[in-house]
């Protein structure tokens, strides 16, 4: 059978590249297969994100470019996928007319038999939510490396004010935990280490009576795999059971993301995070006394409608004295169809780059310094790939996610080398095997 071949390009998050490899192992039964270069696809599909500001142009400009495809080759679709299809599709309907598909993130069932239609003049574009939907039954193309990303829930319930993912991606429901595991154990058959478990409330996780340390605790059995990661829980969510799962199985690794986005109460009011910094503060308190070593990471929003000097001042001095280990940092900017959007912006682009920027110089202050204790300590690299800046040398993370780069000396992909640190920068650890 000669394959037919689709390319897609992924923007955004972690979910929408775990999202990239399901809709290409949902298409590997059809008879397509992926190909890394537009000109040789019959299918071109963006993968697209609806987070961050700008990303409309941005699509648009990306499909511009890409529309002399069909015109070159008679044939060849053209679609949108993701959470900016489910967004803007009237939006970019008007604006990007030649567009043949376009499906939200929970219609990619419907990919093979909409691509299997005769071509029209309309665009087919398939939109709806789903609540039962977790393509629980599909297994993804996972890419080649080490680490294999899988979605656990998809959605969100926290309705967040600046956040446009419970409208996009719908409400949360997660993948049966059978599914998971035995999705997890042909992982570890196909020689896959690491496995790092995704949702947009990962930690929300719920199969009838069991939850997400009952997840991790029934993963952590699998022979084969060695490191297991999750991303990204919600401060409310982190409950003792899986403080005490991570305190506790040695291949649950030491490193936590747990987004503050900001360290004043009044704007964690206005943003209905569902916790104060206090009992954020409690929370670190308690993961740090039970995990020793454990790596912490952020994010963290400036320029929130209504954020005083006073407001900043409280998240510059809370993560100078908390000390994550690394954080994401954006300006806000307002998601049509969110809460926030209708308050406006109240601050000048100019004062939240400052804001940005005195906040980013802080951490690759705090990320150099912590980086700085770890030189004379020994650590644990699953090695990944070589180096890309000195030949001979090998990269690999550390059970903190930290990137450690060494002389390779005949490591592979896939050994765990014991390392000595010999010096650090804010963002990598230099070490001797
Ligand atoms: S928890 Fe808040 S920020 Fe995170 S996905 Fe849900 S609504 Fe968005």
């Amino acid at each position: 059978m000669e394959h037919r071949k689709i390319y897609i390009e992924t923007y955004g998050c972690q979910m929408n590249l775990a999202d990239t490899e399901l809709l290409i192992g949902l298409l590997k039964p059809h008879g397509y297969e992926q190909t890394q270069t537009a000109a040789h696809a019959d299918v071109i599909l963006l993968n697209t994100c609806a987070i961050r500001e700008h990303a409309e142009e941005r699509i648009l400009k990306r499909l511009k470019e890409l529309v002399h495809h069909k015109v070159r080759r008679p044939g060849v679709r053209l679609g949108l996928t993701g959470c900016m299809a489910q967004h803007y599709r009237e939006q970019l309907l008007d604006k990007a007319p030649f567009l043949d598909l376009v499906l939200g993130p929970d219609a990619y069932r419907n990919l093979p038999s909409l691509l299997a239609q005769e071509e029209k003049d309309e665009p087919l574009v398939s939109v709806r939510l789903d609540r039962d939907e977790t393509y629980a039954d599909i297994t993804p193309l996972h890419g080649e490396g080490i680490r294999a990303w899988v979605t656990v829930m998809r959605g969100c319930d926290k309705f967040c004010t600046f956040c446009v993912v419970p409208y996009v991606r719908g409400r949360e429901r997660s993948v049966p935990l059978n599914a998971l595991l035995h999705q997890v154990q042909e992982l570890a058959d196909q020689g896959y280490q690491e496995v790092v478990y995704l949702g947009q409330t990962v930690n929300a996780y719920r199969d009838g009576d069991q939850d997400f340390a009952d997840l991790l605790h029934k993963t952590a059995a699998i022979d084969g795999i060695t490191r297991i990661r999750f991303t990204s829980p919600h401060p409310s969510d982190m409950s003792d059971r899986i403080i005490e799962e991570m305190a506790t199985d040695s291949k649950v690794t030491p490193y936590l993301h747990l987004p503050l986005q900001s360290a004043s109460n009044s704007v964690l009011a206005r943003m209905e995070r569902g916790y104060t910094v206090e009992q954020y503060a409690v929370l670190v308190d308690r993961l740090r006394a039970a995990i020793p070593g454990l790596a912490l990471s952020t994010d963290i929003i400036v320029g929130f409608p209504g954020e005083e000097e006073a407001d900043f001042r409280a998240t510059y001095d809370f993560m100078n004295m908390l000390r994550y280990d690394f954080a994401f940092m954006f300006k806000y900017s307002a998601r049509e169809g969110t809460k926030a959007h209708k308050w406006g912006e109240t601050m000048s682009e100019e004062e939240k780059g400052r804001r940005l920027q005195e906040i980013i110089r802080l951490q690759e202050r705090l990320s150099g310094e912590i980086n700085h204790h770890t030189i004379g300590q020994t650590v644990h690299v699953l090695v990944e790939r070589p180096a890309k800046r000195q030949e001979g040398w090998m990269a690999g993370k550390n059970a903190q996610f930290k990137t450690v780069v060494f002389p390779g000396d005949g490591a592979r992909p896939g050994d765990l080398v014991p390392v000595r640190i010999v010096s650090a920068t804010a963002h990598t650890l230099i070490g001797q095997p």
